[in-house]
């Protein structure tokens, strides 16, 4: 019998690959087969390029058997997040604005990916340009989290953390402004990494919030991140943001695997009050894990994080504010006419086309940040924000003098339920509490799986931190703690998620 191809790391499928044990195309094939029979449960594709991967896949067959030399991953095929624009394959930012809208171009990431020989499998859902910590807010309906189809799999990326916890693919790509990545990987029980600011190009994704927003790994391994974190990274002349400096030696860093003598910083402020018990117990157990692995924790206040998401709330809704005035029904997307006027004018069919093609959340973060910047309040709102910024980027350096990397739970709970928060966004900005300080100063940030919670059995995630450029502290100390986790959970979590059949896909086609 063959193994299942989709049930394994990305880095043993490249194994496999270069062994010529099995070829890219039947690596792909299996995952579209795989996307066919239970995308319809998850939805975490917005659309799927057939042709294209496998057409890609083709491709890298044909250049190993002629003896070229490939990229570690060749072969091993990735799904994308809906942001990124792919040359030819719809791009929507989970928006009715871009529906229907063909990229003439690839963001960088994009043509790292397809220069390294990644198939890709298709977009995955987002919540409508990456606000939100649901998914719920995709114009194209939620994605669904493989543990439990009730509920979220966490946001802005749900779609992308959800492809690979339910094995539609290896890797995807995520985006992080405000915790995009982290989040869904917490709640999906995977990896994700929001590199140093500048460490991957953001040229080519839409624009959120572009002094927050950072391209970044999915995956289900530590090592499989790292593997895909040194694929996309690196200097580009076409993002003046980028670093250009070499990139951190994160796969060296993940296979080493070591925590003996380094300080582990506690965030004191990161935990306790408002964070679930049982996402609580298991962050405690994994410090004390990485405690038994050699490390040395010490406990560590960053009092300004108490202000973290107020600052968030006012700068990344300005930054979004000014990033959507493009779309404004003239050069791209969706145009539609105003009712009962005859011939309007550009004003009226911007107006209507705008009205029609953004959700709530977006016009909601829209009218805010065109306020915090209007010029009678920029300083009392926008200016101050900046000046928390700068506080908070100071309790990082001074927590980085007595520890080298902090941790703290990437999210207070688990998974909630569909609907449950949709009409309260206060409840869903809170999700992104312990996440956001790191975009706020542009730090790399990392979530792996630290166990199932007790009271509902749903994955909980330990969030890791490291100075600016420093991303490969992460990937040494997540790849520790994984191992010791896997030794304490008997194996991969994800193994534990209930098994997917596309039923639920076939009782929605029968209501429907
Ligand atoms: N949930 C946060 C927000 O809605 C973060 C989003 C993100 O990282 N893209 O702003």
């Amino acid at each position: 019998m063959t193994p299942d191809l989709t049930r394994s790391s990305a880095a043993d499928l490249a194994g496999a690959l270069s062994r010529k044990d099995v070829s890219a195309v039947e690596a792909t094939q299996a995952h579209l087969d795989r996307i066919a029979a239970v995308d319809g449960d998850v939805h975490a594709f917005l659309h799927v390029d057939t042709e294209g991967a496998l057409a890609a896949a083709r491709d890298v067959d044909r250049r190993r058997a002629a003896g070229e030399e490939l990229s570690p991953l060749a072969g091993v095929p990735i799904a994308v997040k809906d942001i990124a624009v792919t040359k030819g394959v719809p791009t929507t930012c989970g928006s009715r604005t871009l529906e229907g809208w063909i990229p003439p171009y690839d963001a960088t990431v994009v043509a790292r990916l397809r220069a390294a020989g990644l198939p890709i499998l298709g977009k995955t859902n987002m919540d409508e340009f990456a606000m939100g910590s649901s998914t719920e807010h995709s114009a194209f309906g939620p994605t669904h989290n493989p543990w439990d189809l009730e509920r979220i799999p966490g946001g802005s990326g749900g779609g992308s953390s959800a492809a690979v916890a339910s094995f539609q693919a290896p890797l995807a790509i995520g985006t992080d402004t405000g915790g995009s990545i982290r989040q869904p990987a917490a709640v999906t029980g995977t990896v994700g990494t929001k590199p140093t600011y500048g460490g991957v190009s953001r040229y080519g994704l839409v624009a959120l919030a572009s002094s927050l927003d950072q391209a970044g790994p999915c995956s289900r391994s530590v090592l499989d991140a790292a593997l895909l974190h040194a694929v996309i990274a690196g200097h580009d002349v076409m993002d003046s943001t980028s670093i250009d400096a070499p990139v951190p030696p994160v796969v060296e860093a993940a296979r080493r695997a070591d925590v003996r003598g380094l300080r582990v910083g506690v965030v004191k402020e990161l935990g306790g009050e408002g964070y679930q018990p049982g996402v609580r117990t298991r962050f405690e157990e994994s410090v004390q894990l990485l405690v038994d692995a050699g490390a040395e924790v010490v406990e560590v206040s960053c009092p300004h994080f108490d202000y973290a998401l107020a600052a968030y709330y006012l700068i990344m809704p300005s930054e979004a504010s000014s990033n959507l005035a493009r779309f404004d029904a003239m050069r791209y997307g969706l145009r539609v006419g105003p009712d009962g006027v005859g011939s309007p004018s550009a004003e009226q069919v911007m107006a209507a086309s705008r009205d029609a093609g953004f959700g709530d959340e977006v016009k909601r973060r829209i009218i805010l940040g065109t306020y915090a910047l209007s010029s009678g309040y920029y300083d009392a709102y926008y200016g101050q924000a900046q000046k928390v910024r700068t506080l908070i980027a100071r309790d990082f350096a001074a927590a980085f003098e007595q520890a080298d990397v902090l941790v703290s739970p990437t999210a207070p709970t688990t998974a909630f339920r569909i609907g449950e928060k949709l009409d309260d966004p206060m409840a869903m900005y809170l999700n992104d509490i312990a996440t956001i300080p790191a975009n706020l100063a542009g730090i790399p940030g990392m979530s792996l799986p630290s166990g199932l919670a007790d009271e509902d059995g749903l994955p909980a995630g330990i969030q890791l931190l490291a100075p600016a450029t420093k991303d490969e502290r992460l990937y040494g100390v997540g790849a520790a703690l994984e191992a010791a986790l896997e030794q304490r959970w008997g194996g991969r979590l994800l193994d534990r998620a209930p098994e997917l059949d596309g039923s639920a896909a076939s009782a929605t086609e029968a209501r429907a």
